[in-house]
């Protein structure tokens, strides 16, 4: 383990946010400080040269890579309806991930795009079930923390059911909390 624990990166640029992934990557918490209140487009682009993509692809962001990268088209107010769904409908073609069309301008799709992100982020959300013994009510803070609680029922038992949404892993987690906190 790297003695460094944490670091603070000012500016929230390729450059930042490179060194934050390496950073990441070697276990050090990282902190990225960026003057802008929005990070937004400037320019037409950034052009990567091949070793900058091949340091990217070894962070883990690798444009081939489907899984993880989620390419955006800005600017889709320019366009107009028929033109839009050609590009859109060839875009789309045959591919796993299709292009997410948006506009910064004036919204549209933006929700499809977070949506997607935070999707990508968290995993595929579950809903799940949960009924903790009074002996389990400890776990309780660690399911708000964990999960997105949508229910929670205080049942005349003293134990507590509820509701959340979350990941596989973290259903996976929750069933083995509960069997270490088991019943007693
Ligand atoms: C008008 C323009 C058009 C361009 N067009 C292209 C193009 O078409 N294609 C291309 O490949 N390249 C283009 N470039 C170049 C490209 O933008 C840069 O090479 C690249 O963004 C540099 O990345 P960087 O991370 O080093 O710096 P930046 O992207 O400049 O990031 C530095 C960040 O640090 C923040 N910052 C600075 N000081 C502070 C502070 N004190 N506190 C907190 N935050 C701070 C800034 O707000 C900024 O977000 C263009 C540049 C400009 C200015």
């Amino acid at each position: 383990m790297p003695s460094v624990k944490s670091a603070c990166i000012v500016g929230a640029g390729i450059a930042g946010l490179t060194a934050a992934l390496a950073l990441a990557r070697k276990g050090i918490a990282v902190h990225v400080l960026e003057q802008a209140p929005a990070l937004e487009e400037v320019g037409a682009g950034l052009q990567l040269s091949p070793n900058a993509s091949r340091i990217l692809a070894d962070l883990g962001v690798d444009a081939a890579d489907t899984d993880r990268v989620i390419e955006v088209w800005n600017k889709i107010d320019q366009l107009d309806e028929g033109n839009r769904e050609r590009l859109l409908s060839d875009s789309a073609d045959g591919r796993k991930a299709p292009p997410i069309a948006i506009s910064a301008i004036t919204g549209e799709g933006i929700p499809v795009l977070t949506g997607l992100i935070e999707q990508r982020v968290s995993g595929e959300l579950e809903t799940i079930d949960v009924t903790l013994a009074p002996s389990q009510l400890g776990q309780i803070d660690w399911l708000y923390r964990n999960g997105d609680v949508v229910k929670r029922t205080d049942n005349d038992d003293g134990s507590v059911s509820m509701t959340l949404q979350a990941t596989a892993s973290t259903r996976d987690e929750i069933a083995a909390r509960i069997l270490r906190h088991g019943k007693h």
